[in-house]
């Protein structure tokens, strides 16, 4: 077995440095559709953020995810954002707090 490097990235709101796994990765597809990544290996530019739906809301107020994707980011995208993180294993619901 080889040994890998563990690939670090932060979290574009809170500038958290972990582990890619225990990040969730938004992806802008080369078509410009913006997505949550289960996979982690969805082809275009990706965006991280931690595993808390606070994370991921203060990544849309704050516009970081969409200057991190380079794209505009409009409320419906970021409810399907929200959405489908809350149906993540370990990720509370956005907004409910
Ligand atoms: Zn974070």
């Amino acid at each position: 077995m080889q040994t890998f490097h563990h690939p670090e990235r932060s979290c574009v709101a809170c500038r958290a440095k972990r582990d890619k796994s225990e990040l969730l990765r938004v992806v802008r597809s080369p078509q410009g559709a913006v997505s949550l990544d289960l996979s982690g290996r969805a082809p275009g530019r990706g965006a991280y953020v931690c595993q808390s739906a606070a994370c991921l809301e203060s990544a849309l107020t704050t516009k970081k995810l969409a200057r991190a994707l380079r794209v505009d980011l409009n409320d419906e995208t970021g409810a399907d954002l929200c959405l489908a993180f809350a149906e993540c294993e370990g990720v509370e619901t956005c907004g409910r707090n």
